[in-house]
């Protein structure tokens, strides 16, 4: 019979289908989590197959990771099978437009079989330019110029388009200047940057009607996920392609938008409307993914944020508990519960690769790492590195390295000249060739060496002093812990005066995880025993696959699902971040809340939130204040639990009488003028002091910790 919908139509609900069936003209759906957005666009991109209104290969189809692209692709190969594969326009912005500019590269100057350069190799063709341009690098760092240039691609701003503003941004007026340079300087080496990809493409149909118009021709269809992350770019680019034929199905969630700090645009998702007069606007309330509980939890927290065009989620899913809100003593037992949690939900028959943990900050994987090992739970790190694995990460334990054992030349070789030094691969070949001649480690060969002439005097002086550095080092070690070797290693090699002269948001990133492996080496008494632990974390990588937890960030985690979510770190300064509450702005703090609730509604049966007490910070104990978002969840969606034991005796250990434990908790106090929610306003109303308040209310849990602790102390 008619009415019998084809299959990938089988399990819509009404307003899905008629995003699917609406096939001419603008459509847009915005929707809440987990209402089968993604799932409609699939959808609909099968039924366009399967009806034959477009071949495989008119259709665009934009999304935005590959991941998920790669999760559709299969998707729609389960309903129409191989004709999937004809689909070349099925993938991220950056892919798409990729394989364009391999058409048209002449057009804007480069051959078609032009490279796309990374960041590293991005920074240092601008670290050339700052520098044969007499700009002084140490004041405007080529990082710094980088974000720039990046962020006015994402603008979609070619180096004539620049308005004074921009142009002072740096040096002094040379933004534009500069900017125009690099861009000569990609064309010469025929590369682009990844920010190109679509801003040459879009100067292309700016400027070449008949490129424009075979687009707007060949794509029949155009259908886009996660519309609420579009930046100014991709949204031009995407308005040129679908003003002819208008048919463009958009879905995205403004409750989601979270990329605005790589200049994604909200704004975009609101303007479609007007751009595409007549479009369609289909709404989704049905939640699929999550129980009542957690899909309260989440409405309720985003109804604190004043910039939302508002939407009422419902599901039909009964049973179920309330999302769990746990306290801990401090960063290790926060690890610990969740890693007693994991091993309760295997037993319970769960697999590992329905449980995700979901951080703010990179740094934070930490803790989660060294105890999964240590316990023996699979993990993988989506959208990262393993924390050991990271550069500067590397580069700390190769000083270490190089310390502890003289002769590890694989680990000199790393930090020779990292920070830069101004010894070169020249001087290295040397070294090498000295070390196989006198058969000595890659370190004493270069001190032999610097005794010779074969080296100019500047590199022979270098080596010299890096090397009794090291000598230095070596005696420190005997006398200080792990932790404060490593810090004053990283001060008195130059490294952290190299992360302060950058000031990218990434640098700041980078500092923080190696506050994070300061933490870590805490736990250890001697600098060997800590170099074990790390190899036998690094040889842990090398294991089989099988079901793993994922650990991955929050922005990371967009459009997934997994049965059991964990939160860890909902304090202040975590999580909302420290830089969002510093910059103090309404924006930046609803950006967070919006964070948070993409993160609870990746959940679709459990959702544990965690927050700990106290974390170290430079061997100091910080006290912390829950998350204002704890606060703001509704009473009745939550049940929360303390259960402060492990460190119950490190807090003996750390509060002597005469020495107040939260002399620096005003250090994690938030600006008043951007304190929200009601624990905060209850502190500001009342003229509370909000240092005290802690110090009271941790005090009286205090005298709580003494019984635990002394069954503590007896354990170990
Ligand atoms: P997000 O905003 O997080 O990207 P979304 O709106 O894209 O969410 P989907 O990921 O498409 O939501 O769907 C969420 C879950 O609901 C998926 O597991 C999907 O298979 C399921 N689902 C979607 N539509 C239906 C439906 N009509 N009937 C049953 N399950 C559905
Ligand atoms: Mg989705």
């Amino acid at each position: 019979p008619a009415d019998v919908p084809p299959p990938y139509a089988a399990r819509l609900n009404t307003p899905q289908r008629e995003a699917v069936l609406t096939t001419e003209g603008p459509v847009l759906m915005l929707a809440g989590a987990g209402t089968g957005k993604t799932a409609a666009l699939t959808a609909r991109l099968a039924h366009l197959i399967a009806m034959r209104l477009a071949w495989p290969s008119e259709i665009l189809c934009v999304t935005f990771t590959n991941k998920a692209a790669r999760e559709m692709r299969e998707r729609v190969g389960r309903h129409i099978g191989d004709a999937v594969e004809g689909m070349p326009w099925l993938g991220t912005f950056h892919s798409v437009c990729a394989k364009m500019l391999r058409r048209h590269a002449e057009l804007v100057g480069l051959q078609s079989n032009y490279t796309i350069i990374d960041t590293d190799d991005q920074l240092r063709l601008l670290k050339a330019l700052i520098q044969d341009n007499d700009i002084d690098d140490k004041r405007w760092p080529a990082r710094q110029l980088a974000g720039l240039i990046d962020g006015w691609k994402n603008r979609g701003l070619n180096p004539a388009d620049l308005d004074a503003v921009d142009n002072e941004s740096y040096a002094n007026g040379r933004g534009q200047q500069m900017y125009g340079l690099y861009q000569q300087r990609l064309k010469a080496l025929n590369a682009c940057d990844f920010g190109d990809l679509m801003l040459h493409m879009l100067n292309i149909f700016r400027q070449h009607r008949d490129v424009l118009e075979h687009y707007q021709k060949r794509f029949k269809y155009i259908l886009v996920d996660e519309y609420q992350d579009t930046n100014a770019v991709q949204y031009l680019w995407l308005r040129l392609l679908a003003q002819e034929r208008k048919n463009i199905c958009v879905v995205g969630d403004d409750d989601q938008s979270i990329y605005s700090w790589r200049g994604a645009e909200v704004a975009n998702i609101l303007r479609f409307e007007k751009d595409f007069p007549g479009a369609k606007v289909v709404k989704l309330e049905q939640n699929y993914r999550s129980t009542p509980q957690i899909l309260a939890a989440a409405s309720g927290l985003i109804t604190a944020n004043s910039q939302r065009l508002g939407k009422t989620l419902w599901t039909e899913l009964e049973h179920g508990e309330k999302v769990r809100v746990i306290g801990v003593w401090d960063g290790p037992e926060e690890a610990r519960r969740v890693g007693e949690e994991i091993e309760r939900l295997e037993r319970e028959g769960a697999s590992l690769d329905k449980v995700a943990i979901l951080v703010r900050a990179q740094y934070q994987t930490r803790e989660f790492e060294d105890r999964f090992i240590q316990i023996g739970i699979n993990y993988r790190i989506i959208g990262g590195f393993r924390f050991y694995e990271r550069a500067e990460i590397r580069d700390a334990l190769a000083y270490l390295r190089v310390i502890a054992q003289p002769a590890d030349d694989l680990a000199f070789e790393r930090i020779y000249n990292q920070p830069k030094r101004g010894l070169g691969s020249k001087t290295l070949e040397k070294m090498y060739q000295h070390a196989r001649r006198t058969q000595m480690p890659l370190a004493a060969a270069s001190l032999d060496l610097a005794e010779t002439d074969e080296l100019p005097a500047r590199a022979r002086n270098t080596l010299v002093g890096l090397l009794q550095q090291f000598v230095h080092w070596r005696e420190l070690a005997e006398e200080t812990t792990p932790a404060e070797l490593m810090r004053a290693v990283l001060a008195e090699s130059g490294y952290d005066d190299m992360l302060a002269a950058d000031r990218s948001a990434e640098s700041a990133g980078r500092a923080e995880n190696l506050s994070e492996l300061a933490r870590a080496m805490e736990e250890y008494a001697t600098l060997g025993d800590f170099l074990e632990h790390v190899s036998l974390i690094m040889d842990n990588d090398a294991r089989d696959d099988g079901e793993k937890v994922t650990i991955m960030t929050m922005h990371a985690a967009k459009g997934l699902e997994f049965d059991h979510v964990f939160l860890p770190g909902w304090e202040e300064g975590v999580f909302p971040s420290q830089r969002s509450l510093d910059e103090g702005g309404l924006a930046s703090l609803e950006e967070e809340r919006r964070l948070a609730y993409v993160a609870i509604t990746r959940a679709r049966r459990r959702c544990t939130i965690l927050h700990a007490a106290n974390r170290r910070i430079y061997g100091q104990w910080t006290s912390s204040i829950p998350s204002r978002f704890v606060e703001e969840l509704p009473e009745e969606t939550i049940t929360s639990e303390t259960t402060m034991t492990g460190g119950a005796s490190l807090w003996r250990a750390n509060w002597s009488e005469n020495e107040d434990p939260f002399a620096h908790v005003s250090s994690s106090r938030p600006d008043r003028s951007s304190a929200r929610g009601p624990g905060w306003q209850r502190a500001l109303e009342t003229g509370y002091d909000m240092k005290q308040l802690v110090v009271k209310e941790s005090r009286r849990s205090a005298a709580s910790f003494a019984a635990s602790a002394r069954t503590d102390i007896a354990i170990g």
